[in-house]
C-alpha cells in the first residue's frame, strides 16, 4: 500500500522504517526539505498547502499523522477522499486535555481532580476546589511539559495564569505519584487488541529520559487495570492503531493523565525489545494485516533519549546487546535527535549498561 503521514518527524521516519519491509510505500507532508523522514519516501511541503494535501491524497491508499496536534479540520477534508487512521474521533478528544478528562470521566477511569479555566477569576474558584498544590496546563499544544505552571500557594496564581498567556487551560491536582507509567496497546481494523507490558517513564524538566521496560515489580492485577482502562479507551474511540496512555502510579492505584493516539517515546524500546514493534503494530493496523505479538524478547529493557547533542557515539556501538537510532535531526538545545534501546538478561546488567551510557551522556 501506499502509506501518507501527516509530518515528517522521527516518528514518521520510524513508521517507514518498519513499513518497507512489510511492502509498503511512503510519503510525508513536510514543513522544511530536511526533516528526519525527508529522505525515506515522497514529501509534499506544507506550504503549498492546499496543493500538498492534494498531493498526499492522491499517493495514498491509507493516511496516518504523526501528532496530536494535526488540524481536525484537515484530518475531516482528507477522511472524505481517504481512509485515515486513527480516526478523527482521537484526534479531537486527544488534542485537548478538557474533552480528554470528559472522556475519562464518562468511562469511570480515575484522573486527577481537575477544573476547566479561561481567566483569572476561574482560576481563583478552581483553586478553592481542587486546593493546592495545583499544576496549571494549557488545554492544548502543550508537550514535553511545557505551557505547565505548579502553583505551590496562593501568591502565584497571578503569574500562573499570566504564563497561559490567555489560552484556555485546565488546573489538576498535583498528584503525589510513585512513579510515572504509560501503556502502548494497538487495535486493528476488525477490533483485534494487543498490549505491550507497562513501562516506567523517567522525566526531567518535563523531558522523557528514559524509559525501563517492563516497568519492574508490576503487579499483574496493575497491568490488568491498565489494559481494562485502554480497552475501554479503544472500544469507545473505534480507534485503529497504536494508542498510549500515560499513568501515575500511587499508593492507591492508578490515575491516567493523558493519552497520545499514536506511536509515543515510551514504546521506542519496542523496535530491539519486543517480537514486534509499536511502528509495525501500527503500520499493520492501519493497512488490515493481522496484528503481531507485543511480547518482549529480552528480560530487561530500557530505552534512553539522546537530547540536545550526539557526542561520541561509538562507545555506544561497541556496547552489547546495545542499539543506537539517530533520527537525522540538527542539533539543538533540549531537542529528541536519537534514542538508545538497551537490552539485558538481568536487572544489574541492565543497571551496569545505563552507567555505562552515563560516559556518552554526561548530561
Ligand atoms: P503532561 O504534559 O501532562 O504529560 O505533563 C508532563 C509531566 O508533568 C508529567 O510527565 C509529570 O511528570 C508532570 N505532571 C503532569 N500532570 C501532573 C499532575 N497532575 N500531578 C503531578 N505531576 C504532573
Amino acid at each position: 500500500m501506499n502509506i501518507g503521514v501527516i509530518g515528517a518527524g522521527q516518528l514518521g521516519r520510524m513508521l517507514a522504517l518498519s513499513g518497507y519491509p512489510l511492502n509498503h510505500r511512503f510519503g510525508f507532508t513536510t514543513k522544511s526539505d530536511d526533516e528526519s523522514s525527508s529522505m525515506l519516501g515522497l514529501t509534499f511541503n506544507e506550504k503549498e498547502c492546499q496543493k500538498s494535501f492534494k498531493s498526499i491524497i492522491s499517493f495514498a491508499d491509507v493516511i496516518t499523522y504523526e501528532s496530536e496536534n494535526t488540524d481536525v479540520e484537515i484530518i475531516k477534508k482528507i477522511s472524505k477522499k481517504v481512509q485515515v487512521f486513527p480516526s478523527e474521533k482521537s484526534l479531537f478528544i486527544s488534542q485537548h486535555r478538557c474533552r480528554e478528562k470528559n472522556l475519562f470521566d464518562k468511562l469511570n477511569i480515575p484522573c486527577a481532580p481537575n477544573q476547566r479555566v479561561n481567566s483569572l477569576s476561574d482560576l481563583k474558584i478552581a483553586v478553592e476546589n481542587i486546593r493546592l498544590p495545583a499544576i496549571l496546563k494549557t488545554a492544548t499544544d502543550g508537550y514535553d511539559g511545557k505551557g505547565q505552571f505548579v502553583i505551590h500557594d496562593n501568591n502565584q496564581i497571578e503569574s500562573a495564569w499570566q504564563s497561559m498567556n490567555g489560552n484556555e487551560s485546565i488546573l489538576e491536582g498535583l498528584v503525589n505519584f510513585k512513579r510515572e507509567l504509560s501503556l502502548i496497546a494497538v487495535r486493528s481494523r476488525n477490533n483485534d487488541h494487543k498490549y505491550y507490558p507497562l513501562v516506567e517513564n523517567i522525566h526531567h524538566n518535563g523531558i522523557l529520559r528514559k524509559t525501563i521496560a517492563p516497568a519492574n515489580r508490576i503487579d499483574p492485577q496493575i497491568q490488568e487495570t491498565a489494559e481494562n482502562y485502554m480497552q475501554k479507551m479503544l472500544d469507545e474511540l473505534d480507534h485503529v492503531g497504536v494508542l498510549t496512555i500515560e499513568l501515575f502510579e500511587t499508593e492507591d492505584g492508578l490515575l491516567v493523565n493523558e493519552i497520545a493516539p499514536r506511536v509515543h517515546n515510551s514504546g521506542h524500546w519496542t523496535i530491539d525489545g519486543a517480537i514486534t514493534s509499536q511502528f509495525e503494530n501500527h503500520i499493520r493496523a492501519i493497512t488490515g494485516m493481522p496484528l503481531g505479538e507485543t511480547t518482549p524478547i529480552h528480560k530487561f529493557c530500557a530505552m534512553v533519549n539522546i537530547i540536545g547533542t550526539i557526542g561520541d557515539f561509538n562507545l555506544v556501538l561497541k556496547m552489547s546487546n546495545t542499539h543506537l537510532h539517530l533520527y537525522d535531526k540538527k542539533e539543538r538545545l533540549d531537542r529528541k535527535i536519537g534514542h538508545i534501546n538497551v537490552n539485558a538478561s538481568s536487572l544489574d546488567e541492565l543497571e551496569e549498561k545505563l552507567t555505562q551510557l552515563n560516559q556518552y551522556l554526561p548530561r
